[in-house]
Formats: structure tokens, C-alpha cells, sequence
């Protein structure tokens, strides 16, 4: 099967938005390519004495609306086409829930599972050091992503305030608590894409107890799993990168957490069946949420998929091919620009009360999410009925009207 691109999907759903609202030439040339990549390198002094060098990235896409944002992923198999994808969507999701803030993502190519607590630190406080100009409260503001923590978030923020002599916490967000993170941050993501969910289940007419299954079960995967069985949904399939379980009368999240803490992996817990990490996508349920990476329902699986709806709490698991052979059988795809964008708001919360020093409760948190997420679903559905289209394009659609504003009334050519 041929490696898919991401970047080259991200492109092509911008394509597509852009011809359907007839977006300004010089706008769409604008978007097609980021305003920066930065490629460097990070040493690490690793626990045996030698030195290991890692390849490292950050790619500041678009900073029209506001200062770039976006997590940073620790994985072996990331690269600059996945990490400019990533920053590509970040753009488009600020947009799409209408924080004033720009797109930007960052990676180091690395295993993380390997690395012990020290060699772990080192390496995010190199990449710090590789970017020190680069970055900055209101120039690019970092967050966590795949493989990356709080623990990882502070750590980063401690070496920049070294390096500028001074306290900025509102240089990253997703910190701990304890380090100017904001209540709610931990679980914003799935949070934001349970309010979200919510809103289709209304349109979608389902049921309580309806079934949902989630591949990944790492930050947004496992408290999702854990909120919507709260809300009385039904957790019928849960999957990490070894494999997945299978238990159609319904799993209990929590002690999965707990089997997954003991051994590692979600498999072989008692009372589910082991699944290949394919089958967990084709296992029947009224929801399938992707959860983990890019890239996993594919031209290949599309037409095996067993849901009604897939709501994308992982970046850019659907490519274009397969977006349209699910819009053909008429499973409704909520994007990931909208459904994961609770993260990405509640950073810019974060953000918000570093600025003013002064701190909200999560119960002011959350206040202030529901009515985002919640008025950006109703925003997307509404362009996706004007422009009859897939509710992708409608997003990006919405979206784009926005940047495209900002574009214009700043000036294209200058920026
Ligand atoms: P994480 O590191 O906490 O968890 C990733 C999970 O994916 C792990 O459970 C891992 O075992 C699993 N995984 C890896 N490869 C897999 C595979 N081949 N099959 C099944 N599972 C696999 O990461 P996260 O923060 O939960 O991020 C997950 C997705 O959500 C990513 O696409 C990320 O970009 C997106 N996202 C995260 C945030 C956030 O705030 N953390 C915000 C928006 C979007």
C-alpha cells in the first residue's frame, strides 16, 4: 500500500473548500504553503555517555489570525510532510473555533518509549534550546501531542525562561496545574469532541446506550472512552498501538486504564476479545472514533467501515479518497479541525489566564468550551447544508471565510 501524504491530503481538502465558496486566488495560493519551516537538530548526552543527534521540526503555517499554535509530537515516524500537515490543520482549526490564533506543530523524530526519564528531559530541553527565537508567548505558543506530556510541557517551559531570565508561562500550554496549566486542559480534547458528538447524536436521532468505538486509547482516546460512558453511551472496542479489544456488551474504560497501566497494552483484558488493530475499524458500532494517527481509514478499509459516523478526535486519520467513498454511503464524518479543537481552545484559556496571572475553576473552564464547541458544530453543519457538501468541506469552508478576512485586511503580499 503507497505511503499517503498527509500534507498532499491537507492540500487537496483545501482545494476542494476553495472551489466550492470560490476563495480569493491570492488567499488560496497563500494557504497552500507554509510561512515557515524550521529544520534543526538536537543533541543529546544520552545516560551511557554517547551522544545521539535528532532530527527535529517546527513549522510555523500561518500566523494571519494570531500568534502560531500547536503541540508538539515525539514519534518515530514523524517527518516535515506530517508535521506540516498537522500545522496546516492547526490553522484551520483556531479558524474553524474562532480563537484568534495562527497554525504551527512541531516534531522530533524519536522514539520516546525508549529513552529513560533523564534522556527524556534532555531532549526537551534541546529542542527548546534549537528554537529559542522562534518561539515565544506571542509568536508561537507550543502544546503537547502525540507522545509529549505535561511533565514534557514543563520542563520546556523552565528551559525558555532560563534562557530569557524570566517567567513567561504562557510560552506553552498543556502544563501541569502546579506551572500556570489550566484546570481542564488534561481532558479538554475529548471533551470538546463529546460536546461535539452530542450535537450530532441530535441530528443523528440516536439513542441512549448507542455504541462507539475507539481506536487509541492514549490522552483524547481514553478520557473520551471515560465521558461517554458517563453520558451513557456504550464503549464497544478500544485499541492502542498493539492491538485492540472487542466486548459488544459494552466495556468498562476505567478498568481498562487500569489493565492497560498493570501490562502495557489494552489486550488481553478479561471479558473482551483480542482485534487486530484493522479490525477494531471495521468492528460495528454507531460511532467509530479514530483516536490515535493520520492516516487510518483509507480507499482500501472506507468501504468496510461498519458505523454511521465517524467523529475525528486523532488529526487527519481520514485521507481524501476515503472521504469520499464514506460520504457516498452516506456516514457522516465530523472533521478534526472541528471535533478535536476542544484542546486547542482550552490552550488558548491557558494562555489567556497566564496573561492576566489570574486562574479559572474548571467548572469556569468548561463554562466557556461548551458554547465554542457548540456553536462551531452548528456553523459547520450550516455551511455543509448551504454548499451541499461533506462536513469537512464545510468547515474548512467556514474556516477558510475567516482567514481569508484576516488575510485581506491585513495584506497579502506583506506577511
Ligand atoms: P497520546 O500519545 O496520548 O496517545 C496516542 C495513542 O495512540 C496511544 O494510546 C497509542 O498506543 C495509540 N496508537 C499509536 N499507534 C497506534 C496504532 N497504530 N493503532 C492504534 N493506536 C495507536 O496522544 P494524544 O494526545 O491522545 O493524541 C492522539 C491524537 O489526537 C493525535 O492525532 C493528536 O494529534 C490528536 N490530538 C491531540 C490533542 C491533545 O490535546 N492531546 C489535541 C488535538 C488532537
Amino acid at each position: 500500500m503507497a505511503k499517503v501524504n498527509p500534507f498532499k491530503s491537507a492540500q487537496q481538502q483545501l482545494d476542494k473548500a476553495a472551489k466550492l465558496m470560490g476563495l480569493d486566488a491570492s488567499v488560496h495560493a497563500r494557504l497552500k504553503l507554509p510561512k515557515r519551516e524550521i529544520h534543526f537538530s538536537v543533541p543529546v548526552r544520552m545516560d551511557n555517555g554517547d551522544v545521539r543527534v535528532f532530527e527535529a521540526y517546527r513549522v510555523q503555517y500561518d500566523n494571519s489570525r494570531g500568534p502560531n499554535k500547536g503541540g508538539i509530537r515525539f514519534h518515530p515516524d514523524t517527518d516535515i510532510s506530517e508535521v506540516k500537515a498537522l500545522a496546516f490543520w492547526m490553522t484551520f482549526k483556531c479558524a474553524t473555533v474562532g480563537i484568534p490564533l495562527g497554525g504551527g506543530k512541531g516534531g522530533v523524530t524519536v522514539n520516546p518509549k525508549v529513552l529513560s526519564v533523564r534522556e527524556l528531559e534532555r531532549l526537551s530541553r534541546g529542542f527548546i534550546r534549537g528554537l529559542r527565537n522562534d518561539i515565544g508567548p506571542d509568536i508561537d505558543i507550543p502544546a503537547p501531542d502525540v507522545y509529549t506530556t505535561p511533565q514534557i510541557m514543563a520542563w520546556m517551559m523552565d528551559e525558555y525562561n532560563t534562557l530569557h531570565s524570566g517567567h513567561k508561562p504562557g510560552v506553552i500550554t498543556g502544563k501541569p496545574l502546579a506551572v500556570g496549566g489550566s484546570a481542564g486542559r488534561g481532558y479538554s480534547t475529548a471533551q470538546g469532541g463529546v460536546y461535539v458528538m452530542l450535537e450530532l447524536a441530535k441530528k443523528m436521532k440516536l439513542k441512549k446506550g448507542a455504541t462507539v468505538v475507539i481506536q487509541g486509547f492514549g490522552n483524547a482516546g481514553s478520557y473520551m472512552a471515560k465521558i461517554l460512558t458517563q453520558k451513557g453511551y456504550k464503549i464497544v472496542g478500544l485499541s492502542d498501538s498493539r492491538g485492540g479489544i472487542v466486548n459488544l456488551k459494552g466495556l468498562d474504560p476505567v478498568a481498562v486504564e487500569k489493565h492497560k497501566v498493570k501490562t502495557g497494552s489494552v489486550q488481553n483484558y478479561a471479558g473482551a476479545k483480542n482485534v487486530t488493530n484493522a479490525q477494531i475499524l471495521t468492528t460495528p458500532c454507531d460511532i467509530l472514533v479514530p483516536a490515535a494517527l493520520e492516516n487510518v481509514i483509507l480507499k482500501e478499509n472506507a468501504g468496510k467501515l461498519r458505523c454511521k459516523a465517524v467523529v475525528e478526535l486523532a488529526n487527519g486519520p481520514t485521507t481524501p479518497e476515503a472521504d469520499e467513498k464514506l460520504f457516498k454511503k452516506g456516514i457522516i464524518v465530523v472533521p478534526d479541525i472541528l471535533a478535536n479543537a476542544g484542546g486547542v481552545t482550552v490552550s488558548y484559556f491557558e494562555q489567556v489566564q497566564n496573561a492576566y496571572n489570574y486562574y479559572w475553576t474548571e467548572k469556569e473552564v468548561l463554562a466557556k468550551l461548551e458554547p465554542i464547541m457548540v456553536e462551531s458544530f452548528d456553523a459547520v453543519w450550516a455551511a455543509k447544508e448551504k454548499y451541499k457538501c461533506d462536513m469537512r468541506t464545510g468547515a474548512y469552508i467556514h474556516a477558510a471565510k475567516r482567514i481569508e478576512q484576516a488575510m485581506l485586511a491585513k495584506g497579502i503580499a506583506n506577511g
